[in-house]
């Protein structure tokens, strides 16, 4: 509405400087004038605060909300009267929950230039680019506005000193990049073991509001080199799922095996409180049990790198694989480690690690298959993993096309440094 407003004044504005002209033109005045009128001109169009209200008629106060300000205590110092207030939050409630106000957050009051005294509107800058609008007049109605975001395209470039994360920083880039960068990449690259002068190139969007970044959006395309070897990932929307994909349109994602015995039955679920058969307490069982005869092999559910292989006391013989940086899982009760699973071993999905029994604190032969998502245990079985599943055939040679013009681009890209 206010947009509105504003396009109409200035559509108007531009109405009355055209007939103006018009009339200088068809006149046989001398083109002096014409200059005059135009300078003229400039000075009268109207100014608008960000928020589109006219400078003319208001004085913008901006502050920053505090810890423990409420609505109510900036309005009463306004001297806006209570119950205008309760009216005002109880009308507000359809469009935003005024209990949503974050302290650290920015807010303006314009008072009438005619009236400093006189509150006319409360405005609350929720984001950058999302306001809400308290108008304070007679009508008392509340609306939310959005600024217009820009996206620019950005490249840009860096060969890895220590971690992934500093190096952004070091190439000023934003750092939640590299939290992008690593979730793209958490299946294929363990970022913890990533190598000085490995080097990545990046296509990414950076969104604007009035000129002013307020920060990246998505990585369009990337390319990271690890050991040499280079792994692009580009990011594609089939119109109605969107997923990271590699040149040939496999997903980045892989997912794990559903369970770590090809036959198996669930004997126990992951739970915070069961009744322990051995200990005869209830306490949380923080795995799921797949029972199965002695000596079935155990298979690892995904790609990874040996963590431990040994024997502990209640978990008897027991594997734990760490799959990258954000999975790690373990496997317990072991009659027998497998040849070769040791420490720092590297092993595939579906390999063998071990084979059941019932070492430890176990009534019968059995895995306990514990699951770990960034450091806290959860239960795979309610785990919602992303898609794995390639490019869909009727979208390959689309996603082919955009793919191969990123590729391009990262290719000619300087890694060293960004341009823009
Ligand atoms: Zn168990």
């Amino acid at each position: 509405m206010l947009k509105l407003i504003k396009y109409f004044l200035f559509g108007s504005l531009v109405i009355i400087v055209l007939v103006n002209f018009y009339f200088h033109q068809s006149s046989v005045e001398a083109s002096e004038d014409q200059e005059i009128l135009r300078e003229d001109s400039v000075d009268q169009l109207p100014k608008f605060d960000e928020f589109g209200f006219s400078v003319d008629s208001f004085i913008t106060q901006k502050s920053i909300l505090r810890p423990n300000q409420f609505l109510s205590d900036i309005l009463l110092s306004y001297k806006l009267p209570y119950p205008q207030i309760d009216k005002l939050v109880k009308k507000a409630k359809e469009v935003f929950d005024i209990r949503n106000l974050r302290s650290g957050q920015k807010y303006s009051v314009l008072v009438s230039k005619d009236d400093l005294q006189t509150p006319c509107y409360f405005i609350y800058e929720e984001s950058p680019v999302k306001y809400v609008v308290f108008d304070l007049k007679d009508t008392l109605h509340v609306y939310v506005e959005e600024r217009e975001v820009e996206t620019i395209i950005k490249n840009s470039g860096g060969i890895i000193n220590s971690s992934l994360y500093e190096t952004m920083q070091e190439n000023d880039l934003d750092a939640g990049l590299a939290a992008k960068l690593a979730e793209i990449y958490a299946w294929t690259i363990d970022f913890y073991r990533i190598q000085k002068g490995d080097w990545f190139k990046l296509i990414y969007e950076e969104k604007f509001v009035e000129g002013k970044s307020i920060g990246t959006g998505k990585i369009l395309g990337a390319e990271f080199s690890h050991k040499g070897e280079p792994y692009y990932a580009f990011n594609y929307f089939d119109g109605s799922e969107e997923g990271y994909f590699d040149e040939s349109g496999k997903g980045m994602k892989k997912a794990f095996l559903k369970s770590p015995l090809k036959f198996s039955r669930i004997t126990s679920r992951f739970t915070l409180k069961r009744f322990h058969p051995v200990q005869k307490i209830f306490k949380a069982h923080l795995g799921t049990d797949y029972a199965a005869p002695k000596g079935t092999p155990i298979l690892s559910v995904g790609d990874g790198t040996i963590e431990e292989a040994g024997y502990k006391q209640f978990n008897g013989n027991y594997v734990k694989v760490k799959h990258n940086s954000t999975y790690t899982t373990q496997y317990l009760h072991m009659c027998k480690i497998a040849n070769g699973i040791r420490r720092g071993a590297r092993v595939k999905q579906g390999e063998v690690i071990g084979f059941v029994g019932s070492t430890g604190l176990a009534t019968g032969p059995h895995v306990c298959f514990r699951f770990w998502k960034n450091g806290k245990q959860s239960d795979h079985l309610k785990e919602k993993f992303p898609s794995s599943d390639p490019v869909k055939k009727e979208h390959l040679r689309e996603f082919l096309i955009k793919s191969s013009e990123l590729k391009k681009t990262l290719d000619e890209m300087d890694k060293t440094k960004a341009t823009v």
